[in-house]
């Protein structure tokens, strides 16, 4: 038989309830996760009415730039596909004067934002970082600059026996405007030990993006799922980002980052499966917008999810599309197939399909 709208009465409660402010439990997360059938448009339906009430119909988008100074690096990711060995053919590594020349032509093209993180180079310690933003910074003043994450603040501190809170402190009077919530992945050590055992722990990162709220220095927030974690560690992981959130406010936005996996080594291993589906990356959107109540801002990753399912993204509770890249290294080591650069014409395009209106923004999410 096949089973009407009145078959998902507990459902329709419940996400009636959230409507109203109920703050979604662990429990009931897990169970949302779990759709399978057609119930999962009514979630995303549900997820996209609060989008409306927070975001209205504008869908954002950032012209930003990558600057990835080098690939060598010495930690060995099971979902990377862009770290190398300094004596691999494909390792580069950028000097001061190829990051001059990148910045100034971000700048002659009118990018707000330069995005820089590189591989955990063996030579690198806190001041060549700081030389990188300096760089940037003398070279496209007045754009802001996105740098950095957990892991690279904790590799700088170890380099150049420091705390992370200093190495912060020097990021920020370098110039770095706020932080990459990169290499969260999945926030839980079970799964880290298998798909990046040489990255930070859990507690470390949690603690490392406390101190950046703490010191002024905002950060993005994301998640990469779809391999080997549990519907329960996406959730933990989730709530964790949740209590941060409400105790710092220093989340400037939510970023589901669907795992690429082909050219990665876990997947070659057999450790991971191929990718969340299409349901799971919708059902990440929705869920997400209507567990983390205490954010506005959730991105869809054209990178990740490629041009079409933004519009599903869109449709789900995400007011956000990301930038324009122009480069973009990593994500494409691990076999994406989206492309360097997505034309604001192309975001238009898709946008305004949805009846909804293209806004060029800025890293801050004020408008231009
Ligand atoms: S994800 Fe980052 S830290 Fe891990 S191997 Fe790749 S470049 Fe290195």
């Amino acid at each position: 038989m096949v089973t009407t709208l009145s078959g998902y009465k507990d459902l329709i409660t419940l996400l009636d309830d959230i409507s109203n402010g109920h703050r979604l439990t662990i429990p009931e997360t897990i169970k949302l996760f779990k759709t399978r059938d057609r119930a999962a448009f009514l979630i995303s339906s549900y997820a996209d009415a609060i989008r409306e009430q927070k975001n209205g119909d504008l869908v954002t988008w950032v012209k930003n730039q990558n600057i990835n100074c080098s690939n060598i690096c010495v930690n060995k990711c099971g979902f990377c596909g862009f770290s190398v060995n300094p004596d691999d053919p494909r390792a580069y590594e950028l000097d001061s004067k190829d990051i001059a020349e990148k910045a100034r032509e971000a700048k002659n093209r009118g990018v707000t934002e330069i995005c820089t993180v590189s591989g955990l180079h063996p030579a690198y310690n806190l001041d060549s970082y700081t030389s990188v933003y300096n760089t940037i910074r003398k070279h496209a003043p007045g754009v802001h600059i996105h740098a950095s994450n957990p892991m690279e603040v904790a590799y700088a501190a170890r380099k150049s026996a420091c705390s992370t809170r200093e190495v912060l402190e020097a990021f920020k009077e370098a110039g770095v405007g706020t932080l990459c919530g990169t290499a969260a992945e999945i926030l839980v050590d079970s799964v880290r030990n298998t798909i990046c055992p040489d990255k930070i722990s859990t507690s470390e990162w949690i603690k490392i993006i406390r101190e950046s709220h703490e010191i002024g220095l905002k950060s993005t927030a994301t998640i990469m799922y779809g391999h080997c974690e549990s519907i329960e560690d996406q959730v933990t992981h989730l709530s964790i980002l949740r209590e941060i959130q409400d105790e710092t406010h220093g989340f400037t936005e939510f970023v589901p980052l669907s795992f690429i996996h082909s050219g990665t080594p876990i997947y070659k291993r057999g450790q991971a499966r191929p990718g969340a589906t299409g349901r799971e990356d919708m059902l990440m959107i929705a869920i997400s917008r209507l567990f983390l109540d205490n954010f506005k801002n959730i991105q869809v990753s054209w990178v990740k999810l490629g041009v079409k399912m933004v519009q599903i993204g869109l449709m789900s509770g995400a007011n956000d599309i990301g930038g324009t890249l122009y480069e973009e290294s990593i994500s494409q080591s691990a076999g994406a197939k989206a492309g360097e650069y997505l034309d604001p014409q192309e975001m238009n395009y898709l946008v305004t399909d949805l009846g909804r209106k293209l806004v060029q923004r800025k890293t801050d999410y004020s408008f231009i």
